[in-house]
């Protein structure tokens, strides 16, 4: 992480002068982050003794679109914001690609890349035929109004229409990083107006994570699905192996958005001890552990962490490494885990509510140290399995995984497709012998390898 904002609402002109310094850091990291993902696809495929040409099938792309958007602003002008979608490869060529729409100042086509390749990894751990996607707009959503993030996310909508990229059977975004579900209800009210004299298509299926009602088609458990499904695979973790012996683990949470606060509630009905969070604003703890509730109604009215009463401050850097922790949840952005503060982490076990929030050269700290690791594409793919459910009740897919009922049956019904993916990975990491990382890559990589094969055929 560079760069910490301060309390409160800070002055817009400090928030862009910081944007633009962060800008230019994560350009950099971005390339990294690439590479990792890269260097991970190769392991995996040489645990599965791929061939050179499948593995470079792997990490290739369908689409790497840029645009700029041109914005009409509420002081009278435009602005224009840089725009991008990626697609990663993928062999299931009559399904549509999957993945977040992120409103960050460092989205930027080289970080989308990565992030496709972990989608589809997440999608076909969990056993759904999707490509994986991923993209959004550089901007920082707090510093716009309602109006101008609305139009925001039209211009996007235009743009992506144009080149007949979006739509229910080509790509589905879904919410991410600074995007929301009724982000999702513009993407889908603008793309059915720019639509609907031409086609009679089924428009609600063209995101996912809209909001739940009438006429709005979300599903019950979305909002939840990642946070509460990776409470499911830390206690499938720990019933697997018992490292805390019975007692309550302490968790730390990195980011209280919706992934984090949802974490923050699971562990909660579990009685769970909360000892830390933080936000992009800084962080609180309290060896006893937060009193929860209070956490959320302190949210509601300062929106941050910060300030809790009866809690200390700490920063983001100092959470990470606190040393009465068992468990560390990263749950904001990628990369906050490094070669670099490794050494200090003192939890002894990473369950990854973020993408690719460890870097290679940490995973290989450690495993040296014996720290546990749950993979993102493992640990967080609650959301993609809600997900697909309701993309398959909007668009009227007969799937024998797809419950019809009300939250509860739909949190069950995905507990159980990722119990099943994390069983898998357990088995294929005792099978070679390797870290949950490799076995997370190696379980999704080998339902695609004969499918890829079978395609490229001569
Ligand atoms: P969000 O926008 O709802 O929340 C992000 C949180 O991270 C906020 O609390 C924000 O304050 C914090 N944050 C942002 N920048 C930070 C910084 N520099 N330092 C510390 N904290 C910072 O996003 P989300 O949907 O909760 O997603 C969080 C992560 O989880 C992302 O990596 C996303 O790709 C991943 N993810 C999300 C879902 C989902 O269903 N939403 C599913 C899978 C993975």
């Amino acid at each position: 992480m560079t760069e910490y904002f301060s309390i409160g609402k800070p002055q817009r002109v400090e928030r862009v002068m910081t944007r633009k310094a962060t800008i230019v850091a994560r350009k950099v990291h971005a390339v990294n982050h690439l590479d990792n993902i890269l260097v991970r696809i190769r392991k995996a495929g040489e645990i599965l003794n791929l061939s050179d040409d499948l593995i470079r099938t792997l990490s290739s792309f369908k689409l790497k679109w840029e645009s700029d958007l041109e914005v009409q602003m509420a002081h009278g002008g435009r602005e224009r914001f840089k725009a991008c979608r990626v697609w990663h490869r993928s062999p299931h060529t009559d399904q549509p690609h999957k993945g977040g729409i992120r409103f960050h100042p460092d989205v930027n086509v080289d970080m989308m890349q990565a992030h496709a390749i972990e989608m589809s990894l997440k999608c076909w751990l969990m056993g759904i035929a999707w490509g994986g996607a991923k993209g959004g707009v550089a901007v920082d959503p707090a510093l716009l109004t309602i109006s101008e993030l609305k139009r925001v996310t039209e211009a996007l909508v235009d743009e992506m229409d144009e080149r007949n990229i979006l739509g229910p059977s080509r790509d589905v975004p879904a919410p991410d990083v600074g995007t929301n579900a009724r982000t999702m209800n513009w993407i889908r009210q603008r793309y059915a107006q720019r639509r609907r004299s031409r086609e009679d298509a089924r428009f609600a299926g063209v995101v996912t994570g809209k909001p739940v009602g009438y006429g709005l088609d979300g599903i019950e458990g979305r909002a939840e699905a990642t946070g509460f499904g990776l409470m499911h695979t830390l206690e499938r973790m720990l019933a697997h192996r018992p490292i805390f012996f019975g007692r309550q683990p302490r968790i730390a949470v990195m980011g209280f958005g919706n992934v984090g606060s949802n974490v923050v509630q699971a562990a909660k009905l579990r009685g769970h001890p909360i000892i830390a969070v933080s936000d992009i604003n800084g962080g609180v703890y309290s060896a006893n552990g937060l009193d929860v509730d209070k956490l959320f109604a302190h949210y509601v009215d300062a929106h941050t962490v910060v300030g809790l009463p009866g809690a200390d401050a700490i920063t983001n850097e100092e959470l990470l490494v606190l040393r009465d922790i068992d468990v560390l949840v990263p749950a904001a952005l990628e990369h906050v885990l490094t070669a670099k503060n490794a050494p200090s982490v003192s939890a002894k076990l990473i369950i990854e509510g973020a993408n690719s929030p460890t870097t290679s050269g940490a995973d290989e700290i450690f495993e040296d140290r014996n720290i546990l690791v749950v993979p993102d594409i493992c640990a967080n793919a609650g959301g993609v399995t809600v997900s697909f459910f309701e993309w398959a009740r909007n668009m009227n897919i007969q799937d024998e995984r797809v419950p019809h009922g009300d939250k509860q049956d739909v949190l069950q019904s995905m507990k159980g497709i990722m119990e099943k993916a994390t069983e898998e990975m357990l088995a294929n990491a005792q099978m070679y012998g390797t870290s949950l990382r490799n076995a997370a890559l190696v379980t999704a990589i080998a339902r695609v390898a004969p499918l890829f094969e079978e395609k490229h055929l001569s």
